[in-house]
């Protein structure tokens, strides 16, 4: 698995407020809205395209456009419904998968409570949506769901990791995994502490998006 944190100065500057314990849902949710964008950009780069010819006003021009099947984005149930939109901005022909997974606080696994993917991936570029690489627990469930329906490769997008994550789903995506596994994140943080939370970090990511349940 190839992990790439996305270096840019304007990511840092929205990831540091984003941190801020003093930034309130409204400001943290266009926080997020804006780094999904930026950090996908790079979660992009090798998405799969043909060539294609337009006529300009003036003549033919070479292009390319994204191929087909179209790539599949799935964000991850709660918080990674918070990162959807940035992504549809870049993505807008994507097809949109669901999967819910909930984290036992105590044990910290993992446990799917929902799942609505297409059944056949063959062929797709896949994009999953997490704000927190924590233990990489979900992560690997979600990327074993999706390279076992097909899936040609897999992209984590990422706002924070941690490097107990990062080296979690390299144990289990090693580079002879028959398809491409990455993780792009926007920062990799310290560690994790005892209660499976990313240090520094920004807390609970789904209740600074949606609010506490
Ligand atoms: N999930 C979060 O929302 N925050 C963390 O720090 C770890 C997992």
């Amino acid at each position: 698995m190839h992990t790439l944190v996305a270096d840019h100065p304007l990511i840092a500057h929205k990831l540091t407020a984003l941190r801020d314990v003093a930034t309130d849902t409204p400001v943290f949710r266009r926080l997020t809205d804006e780094l999904v964008t930026l950090v996908a950009y790079e979660a992009t780069r090798d998405v799969r395209v043909e060539r294609v010819s337009v006529q300009t006003p003036l003549a033919i021009a070479d292009g390319v456009k994204l191929a087909r099947p179209i790539p599949l984005v799935v964000p991850v149930l709660r918080a990674g419904i918070g990162m959807l939109d940035g992504m549809a901005r870049l993505l807008p022909t994507a097809d949109v998968g669901f999967v819910g997974l909930a984290r036992d606080e105590e044990t910290l696994l993992a446990s799917t409570y929902a799942a609505r993917l297409p059944a056949d991936l063959t062929g797709r570029d896949t994009f999953v949506l997490d704000p927190m690489l924590a233990t990489g627990g979900t992560l690997e469930t979600v990327f074993k769901m999706l390279a076992s329906r097909g899936a040609a490769s897999i992209t984590g997008i990422c706002l924070l990791a941690a490097p107990e994550g990062v080296a979690h789903l390299e144990a289990a995506f090693p580079d002879d995994f028959p398809i491409p596994v990455k993780v792009v994140t926007a920062g990799l943080d310290d560690r994790l502490n005892e209660r499976g939370y990313i240090m520094p970090g920004l807390g609970d990511a789904g209740d600074r998006l949606f609010g506490e349940i």
